[in-house]
C-alpha cells in the first residue's frame, strides 16, 4: 500500500517555544499507526501540527501526495483528515444529532450526508438513542463516541485521535477500540492515534512510532516495542 501521509523534517512551536524538532513520519494508506510517547512528548502538538492548527509548523507534509503543508485548516479537511481532538471538541450545548451535522458542515451532498448518519448510528447505537439529548448529558463514554462520529461525518480517509481512551473505563474503551477496528477495516479510514495507554495501542496498531522531547526514536512494529526492554520497561511497565 502506498503511503498516505508523508511527513519529513516536521517543527512545531507554541510562539518562541519549539515543542517539535523535526519529525519524520510515514502512514501507509488503510493502517492504524500509534504515536506513543511519555506526557509533554509533543504527541498532541503532533497531530495539531498536522492540522496546522494552534501551532506554527516548518517542514513538509504530504497527503496522497498533494501538500499539506502551510494550508488552511479547512483545506486540510477538505484533503480527508478528520482530528478527534484531545478534549474531544464537543459543542456541549448542542444536540448529539446537531454535532454530528457540523462534521458534515463543508459537504454539500444532502443525500450522502443522510446516509452517513445512519452509518454512525450503526457503528454507535447510543448515539442514535440519544441523537436528541444535549451533549453535555451524555456520559464520558457516550461524548468519546459522537467525537468520532463526528469526524466520520466529513468522510475522512485519515482520522487522527487524540487519546480516545482518555478518562474511560477500561469495558468502554474496549468497546471503542473494537469500533475504531471496524471503521479502519470496513471504510479502509486509516488512523493515526495517539494514546497514553500504550499496551492498548500495540494492540491495535500495523506500526509504531516513539516520541521522545519532540523527536521520532523508534518506528517498527508493535513487535519491535515488545522486543525492546528499555521501552517495554518504560512504556509498558514491565
Ligand atoms: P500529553 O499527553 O501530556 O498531552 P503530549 O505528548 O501530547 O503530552 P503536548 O500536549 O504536545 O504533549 O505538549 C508538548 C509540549 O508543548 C509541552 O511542554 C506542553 O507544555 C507544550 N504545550 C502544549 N500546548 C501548548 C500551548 N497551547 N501553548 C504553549 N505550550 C503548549
Amino acid at each position: 500500500m502506498p503511503n498516505l501521509l508523508e511527513v519529513k523534517d516536521l517543527h512545531a512551536a507554541y510562539g518562541a517555544t519549539g515543542v517539535l524538532h523535526g519529525i519524520d513520519l510515514e502512514l501507509r494508506e488503510g493502517s492504524v499507526t500509534a504515536l506513543l510517547g511519555a506526557n509533554g512528548a509533543g504527541k498532541t502538538t503532533t497531530l495539531r501540527a498536522l492540522c496546522q492548527m494552534m501551532v506554527s509548523t516548518r517542514g513538509s507534509i504530504q497527503l496522497d501526495g498533494k501538500r499539506a503543508d502551510g494550508r488552511a485548516t479547512e483545506d486540510i479537511v477538505r484533503l480527508g483528515v478528520a482530528h478527534v481532538p484531545d478534549g474531544r471538541g464537543t459543542f456541549l450545548g448542542l444536540s448529539t444529532e446537531e454535532n454530528l451535522r457540523l462534521g458534515a458542515y463543508l459537504r454539500k451532498d444532502k443525500a450522502g450526508v443522510s446516509e452517513d448518519f445512519e452509518r454512525v448510528y450503526g457503528y454507535f447505537p447510543r448515539l442514535k438513542e440519544r441523537r436528541h439529548q444535549q451533549a453535555g448529558t451524555l456520559s464520558g463514554g457516550e461524548q468519546q463516541m459522537l467525537a468520532i462520529g463526528r469526524a466520520l461525518m466529513s468522510r475522512p480517509r485519515l482520522l487522527l485521535l487524540d487519546e480516545p481512551s482518555f478518562g474511560l473505563a477500561p469495558l468502554i474503551v474496549r468497546d471503542i477500540f473494537d469500533i475504531m477496528r471496524r471503521i479502519n477495516t470496513e471504510e479502509k479510514v486509516s488512523i493515526l492515534l495517539v494514546e497514553q495507554n500504550a499496551s492498548l495501542a500495540l494492540d491495535i496498531a500495523d506500526s509504531v512510532y516513539l516520541l521522545e522531547t519532540g523527536r521520532i526514536v523508534l518506528n517498527g512494529t508493535p513487535q519491535d516495542v515488545r522486543d525492546n526492554d528499555a521501552v517495554r520497561r518504560v512504556y509498558l511497565g514491565e
